[in-house]
């Protein structure tokens, strides 16, 4: 196994599948991808909890370039998309790149070499021209500080780590947190367990989710030539038609806000419970979710919404703010991700020994999210500030490869080693996109979440539509950049 290849991918979910397919087209075949697990999939193989699946159209969340019209659903489950990837290695002949296995624990510049050391946590060491980092935002799982978390004697996890031989079948199980996960496998628990209590801190807004099977007369259809396009095209206008509340000014929100109260409204007769399920924010602040059975299951006999807040977690139960004990059997933590902090905490040095963390003292900062000054040849998939609300991310992915392979390119033609953006272009850019979100959604709705960072500053979300970062990122600005060799 050659430990010298060209480039490095990290990580072997969409992104570095995506990176992968396009470099072997390009005509780039001396890459490995490395991938920690030992399977490929990233947080469609990770996130394997009751009623997973996509929240955004799967005709979309798909690779332009590898259509399936055989999607079985509009929002497919978490199964299908895994086999889709699955069917994308087999297809783009990637599977003698992948090395599984293989946790990159650290990442070292060489300056007088002029390459990148790769160290893995088997104690493998991998050098290579340049590395291009798949790893996503969202995958380390967050837990909440709560004192005696580590007393509890039951099955306690994750969503993003079912314990799927806990059967939670008439036992009493607490949740905590009511985000993106939480509400697809809420329902799922729901018409399971004994008693659910639901720990709810902030109300998400919720819309109708506009899924349905489709029909095997209808996926002939998509097969016909030029049909399941059409369809991409459609929905990915309609999508990007909600970018205006967005990127221009959230009140043209209130749109979004009438028919989240209205869905609310149909499907909470309770008021006592509406009222505690209405938000206080502008929708959008956080991720809107899309459900039909969330609403519907809160209304359930054996649901409970509790607001008060986690105080304590004791052997067998948990107690509330205002001193309450409830028994109960398992935990389940739907609290997401560790997000910002799991980039900048990883070994990264780059040139002239200036570690990562070092050069992100003040926030983390890119250019368009995909390379970083003083770190040569480091190129970041769904890097910072490339995140939506709106849209699918596998676009945003799919501009940025092709942003590498044109920085590929650019080193073939000049001859250089490697390139390095320069910092005065960097932090232009981060000025302007600074300035920009600054008056958005994310900022002013009037809540925190994950987009933000501990300064209050936004470095999960790009500002605009997604057709302007695909634009924006269509050609690379040789002057952005240092030749170093
Ligand atoms: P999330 O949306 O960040 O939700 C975390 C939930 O846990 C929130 O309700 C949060 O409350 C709560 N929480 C966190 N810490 C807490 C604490 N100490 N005490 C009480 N509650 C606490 O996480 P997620 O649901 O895992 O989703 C993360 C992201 O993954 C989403 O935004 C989305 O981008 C992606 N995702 C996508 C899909 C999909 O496509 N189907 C599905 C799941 C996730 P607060 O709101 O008050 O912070």
């Amino acid at each position: 196994m050659s430990t010298r290849p060209g480039i490095t991918i990290i990580g072997s979910g969409f992104a570095g599948l995506g990176m992968a397919i396009k470099l072997k087209e390009a005509g780039y075949h001396d890459f490995v991808i490395l991938e920690k697990a030992d399977d490929l999939g990233g947080t469609w193989r990770d996130n394997t909890y009751p009623g997973c699946a996509c929240d955004v159209p799967s005709h979309m969340y798909s690779f332009s370039f590898a259509l399936n019209p055989n999607w079985s659903r509009m929002f497919s489950p978490q199964a299908e998309i895994w086999d889709y990837m699955r069917a994308c290695v087999t297809r783009y002949g990637l599977a003698p790149h992948l090395r599984f296995g293989k946790e990159v624990v650290g990442l070292e510049y060489d300056d007088g070499a002029r390459n990148w050391r790769v160290s893995t946590g088997d104690g493998a060491v991998f050098t290579t021209n340049a590395v291009i980092s798949g790893t996503g935002a969202l995958h380390v799982p967050s837990f909440p500080r709560i004192p005696g978390r580590e007393r509890f004697r039951g099955p306690a996890f994750h969503s993003a780590e079912w314990d799927h031989s806990a059967d939670l079948t008439g036992r009493r199980v607490a949740v905590i947190g009511t985000g993106a996960s939480a509400v697809q496998f809420v329902p799922r628990i729901a018409e399971r367990a004994s008693r659910l209590h639901l720990f709810q801190r902030t109300p998400p807004w919720i819309q109708p989710r506009p899924d349905f099977p489709i029909s095997s007369r209808m996926r002939a259809v998509l097969g016909l030539p030029g049909a399941a396009r059409t369809l991409r095209a459609s929905i990915y206008w309609a999508l990007e038609a909600r970018a205006l509340g967005f990127t221009v000014d959230p009140r043209l929100m209130r749109a979004h806000e009438a028919l989240a109260l209205r869905h609310l409204a149909a499907q909470v007769p309770d008021p006592a419970l509406r009222a505690k399920l209405t938000p206080d924010y502008t929708i959008g602040c956080k991720r809107i979710l899309l459900s039909n059975d969330y609403y519907p299951a809160l209304t359930r006999d054996n649901v409970e919404v509790i607001t008060d807040g986690v105080a304590e977690i004791r052997e067998n139960s948990i107690v509330d703010a205002t001193g309450g004990e409830i028994e109960v059997d398992a935990i389940v933590y739907g609290t997401g991700f560790k997000v910002v902090e799991a980039m900048a905490d990883r070994r990264i040095v780059g040139r002239n020994g200036r570690k990562i963390q070092e050069a992100w003292q003040d926030g983390v900062e890119t250019y368009y999210g995909i390379t970083t000054a003083g770190f040569p040849n480091l190129f970041f998939l769904l890097g910072p500030n490339t995140g939506l609300g709106h849209h699918s991310v596998v676009f945003m992915i799919e501009s940025q490869v092709r942003y590498v392979l044109e920085c590929l390119r650019l080193l073939s033609r000049t001859g250089a080693r490697a390139l390095d953006v320069r910092p005065e272009v960097q932090r232009a850019f981060n000025d302007r996109l600074q300035s920009r979100l600054r008056d958005l959604v994310w900022s002013e709705g009037g809540c925190r979440s994950w987009y933000l960072d501990e300064h209050g500053v936004n470095r999960a979300v790009w500002p605009g539509p997604t057709f302007e970062y695909w634009a924006r990122t269509r050609k690379v600005r040789p002057e952005a950049y240092e030749l170093i060799g």
